[in-house]
């Protein structure tokens, strides 16, 4: 009878434990269920000494805010690029320090890509984000456990532009006007690492999305609004 106990005993501990670690993770968010007509436009990668500001300065003569998800050694190289997207009200998260892929390290290695950009938003301006984006969208369990004790929310997209990729502004417009829908993340990128095309397609998706009635928020709006 005891032995039959202490089995089922350990048993309960292994499935309570196997419940508590597959909860103990992030909230992952690719969209957002809403009866509004949010969406949430966000940049990856930047800042960028001339693309953040051009996007910047198109958001700005719409009236639209945006999200952000800077790269820490992009905040310490470009600072006064990092400060005028936070000056100008907008959102920024976390993409890590260098742009590792993060399921390629360990948990220190994952908690220090986190810490290191913090830090550098911190260091610039005071600033501490709460949503990470993780490069290319990687994750597993290590990540998510990390994330969760760091107080983040891991945003992905619904709409991803392929912006990075594309030498020809149209397709990137037509690609978000083909399929956009309330409570969508658009994907898309200020910082290629050569001259992009997202800035022309922001400057002609914005006022026909605002024609159609969406309201692009931040993130954060998105989600808890
Ligand atoms: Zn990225």
């Amino acid at each position: 009878m005891m032995r039959m106990l202490s089995c089922l005993t350990a048993l309960w501990i292994l499935v309570s434990g196997l419940k508590l670690d597959s909860f103990a993770q992030s909230e992952v968010y690719r969209s957002v269920e809403t009866d509004s007509m949010k969406i949430a436009i966000t940049f990856d990668d930047g800042p960028h000494p001339t693309q953040t500001k051009q996007i910047l300065d198109i958001l700005d003569a719409y009236g639209v805010k945006a999200t952000f998800f800077m790269v820490g050694v992009n905040v310490i190289n470009y600072p006064d690029a990092a400060r005028d997207v936070i000056s100008r009200g907008h959102e920024v998260g976390n993409h890590t320090f260098s742009h590792s892929i993060m399921t390629h390290l360990n948990e220190a290695e994952v908690k220090r890509e986190m810490e290191r950009c913090e830090q550098a938003l911190a260091e610039l301006c005071d600033y501490h984000p709460h949503i990470l984006r993780p490069p290319q969208g990687a994750l597993n369990p290590q990540v998510q456990k990390c994330t969760l004790e760091a107080d983040y929310s891991i945003i992905l997209w619904s709409l991803d532009t392929r912006d990075w990729e594309s030498k020809d502004e149209e397709k990137i417009v037509d690609c978000v006007l083909s399929s956009v829908k309330s409570g969508d993340i658009i994907l898309m990128h200020d910082y290629i690492g050569r001259k992009s095309k997202t800035p022309q397609a922001l400057e002609r998706l914005l006022p026909e999305l605002l024609a159609r009635g969406f309201e692009p928020v931040t993130v954060r709006e998105l989600l808890y609004d």
